[in-house]
């Protein structure tokens, strides 16, 4: 396995590949891996000769100093998952001035309304972080294809975008949502929960379940409150948000349209750890 720290060295080792025709995989993480990244690196595996996996925590996207203080870091053993998947992924983990030089700051982006909407609106200036370190990364990596969970199904949405705005020859995959046992979405979050808040918050993905059945007959408005009332009760969990949105669009669902298709996203806190998740509602 190789592991570089540095931009250059990465790119030198890249071209060579390239030049003989081989497809290049990149699948951007912030490290504490789990199951769910192992997910995406073995579709990019699948799908591509070489395969790059980045680990980077992005300072620009954490509109809150001390999630970005708590977020794991855990290199060794990240490395460790990753050769036991496959000894022939390359590793990018670079340090915040490799990739900034001495301006720690966010690029701007118009995502044309996409980045204003939950994750967005809780979040400030979290997808012009995301925009900006996945600028870089396309940058530096050229990838043919990069890989990304439909867990961050608005952020999958915004690098589609991401890559329409600056017409980036990648080609976007998304990736489904892989679940713990009890249904919540993996996440690097999760391993900061205590056993007994993880296990209640399998309540997370069971409202969706729920919700999605409604939707079958209810309105949106309809199966929003419901999801609100249940979590009012909660002992546990407190709801920041619910939304049943286009999945193109992003738009908050008024009234069904013939031909949509819907998703319901959530975020809720367990504890004071923040979690998200979603899920289509066509079928
Ligand atoms: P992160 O390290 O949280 O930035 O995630 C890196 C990539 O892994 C993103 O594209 C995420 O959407 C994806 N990912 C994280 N958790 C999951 C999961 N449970 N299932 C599928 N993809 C995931």
């Amino acid at each position: 396995m190789q592991i570089f720290k540095e931009k250059q060295p990465l790119i030198a080792t890249l071209q060579s590949y390239k030049s003989t025709g081989n497809t290049l995989g990149l699948v951007p993480t912030m490290g504490a891996l789990h199951q769910g990244h192992l997910s995406l690196v073995k579709q990019a595996l699948q799908e591509c000769e070489i395969v790059v996996v980045s680990i980077f925590v992005n300072p620009t996207q954490f509109d809150n100093p001390n999630d970005l203080e708590k977020y794991p870091r855990t290199l060794e053993q990240d490395i460790n998952l990753l050769k036991q998947a496959h000894d022939n992924i390359i590793v990018f983990a670079p340090n915040a001035s490799e990739l900034y030089g001495d301006k720690v700051i966010s690029e701007q982006f118009d995502f044309q309304g996409l980045e204003n909407v939950m994750e967005g609106k809780y979040r400030n200036g979290h997808f012009d972080g995301v925009g900006t370190i996945i600028k870089l990364f396309f940058t530096i990596i050229e990838p043919d294809k990069a890989f990304f969970g439909e867990k961050d199904f608005q952020q999958l949405q915004i690098i589609r975008k991401l890559t329409e705005i600056l017409e980036l020859p990648v080609e976007i995959v998304g990736c489904p949502i892989e679940r713990e046992e009890s249904g919540l979405a993996r996440s690097s979050r999760n391993e900061r929960l205590s056993s007994l808040s993880r296990e209640k918050a399998a309540f997370i993905y069971n409202t969706l379940l729920k919700s999605r059945e409604l939707f079958g007959t209810k309105s949106a408005d309809y199966v929003t409150q419901w999801v609100i009332d249940e979590f009012k009760n909660h002992p546990f969990l407190e709801l920041e948000y619910f939304e049943i949105a286009d999945t193109r669009t992003l738009k908050k669902a008024n009234r069904k349209q013939k031909g949509a298709n819907y998703r319901a996203f959530i975020a809720a806190y367990a504890d004071d750890i923040r979690l998200i998740d979603n899920m289509p509602l066509n079928n």
